[in-house]
């Protein structure tokens, strides 16, 4: 099998090895793999050959087939993943800290979209000690070529947004919900931004945010853990690991809606009244 569907196969092989299923063949017509059912996760036949093992079964001597899906991932808040630290990493060990989740994650093979055409990992960017972060959700192909979040035409827009907000993008902090692109900028799976999400929650409780935006409706799922619509969670804050949370429109969507830029600009004026920022001057022309 070659193409998609032979990588993507190749993954969930992967998966199922992490799950402690080691040997498996298939039976009858040829797997599915329904990548692009969020809910459910693909559907995958297999069966153990005799004396392989499923997770916490003992080996058997017959072979068992089994039809396994991915058990619906569920949506789990940032804030209740991992305990939050007591210290803060000194900002002086910051960028290091950073380092340290980067090569931890190395060339990592932990879901799908390691083989689903991933060019770079997109890890983040900007500053370790930045006062606001932006996470948006998942590298589009510009991102994918340099590997570094927000550098396509959705990010020159985000540029501007952080311009107009008085920072630059060397001040904030940027990442993703996943750090490989989805192919065709497909929303990511489930599996796939919970995978991931052990890394974003370690940038986030290095870097130490006051203040977070959410890019768009993925962003703002997985880091507060509720599927709800955009508008019902803007104009307010939350809270994700000790730092506020607000919830804005993907640039994406406002090169698609350009109408909902003021309203965007309003999200991020409750930002820049929190945290003390005023517009730059106008320049004189
Ligand atoms: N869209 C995102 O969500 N993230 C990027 O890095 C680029 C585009």
């Amino acid at each position: 099998m070659q193409g998609e569907a032979g990588a993507l196969l190749r993954a969930w092989v992967e998966y199922f090895r992490d799950l402690g299923i080691h040997d498996f063949y298939r039976r009858g017509e040829p797997a599915t793999l329904a990548a692009s059912e969020p809910e459910a996760g693909p559907a995958i036949r297999i069966a153990a050959v005799e004396g392989g093992r499923f997770a916490n079964q003992a080996p058997s001597r017959q072979p068992i087939s089994q039809t396994i899906s991915v058990p619906p991932v569920s949506l789990i808040s940032f804030n209740d993943l991992a305990p939050i630290p007591m210290a803060a990493t000194p900002p002086a060990e910051r960028e290091a800290a950073l380092r340290a989740i980067q090569e931890q994650i190395g060339d990592c093979t932990r879901c799908p979209l390691a083989y689903a055409g991933r060019h770079k990992i997109v890890f983040g960017d900007g500053s370790p000690t930045a006062r606001l972060m932006f996470v948006g959700e998942g590298p589009g192909a510009d991102e994918d070529a340099q590997g570094l979040p927000f550098v396509g035409k959705a990010g020159q827009l985000l540029n501007n947004m952080i311009a107009a907000m008085g920072l630059t993008r060397a001040e904030v902090y940027i990442a993703n919900i996943v750090k490989c692109r989805p192919p065709g900028n497909r929303v990511p799976e489930p599996v796939e931004a919970n995978t991931c999400s052990q890394f974003l929650l370690g940038q986030i409780d290095v870097v130490k945010p006051e203040a977070i935006v959410a890019l768009g409706s993925t962003a703002a799922t997985y880091l507060l853990g509720v599927r709800q619509s955009l508008s019902s969670l803007r104009g307010r804050w939350h809270r994700c690991r000790g730092a506020k949370l607000a919830v804005t429109y993907h640039p994406a969507f406002l090169l698609r809606d350009p109408r909902q830029k003021v309203e965007t600009w309003k999200d991020l004026q409750m930002v820049m009244r929190e945290l003390g920022l005023t517009p730059p001057a106008p320049k004189n022309t």
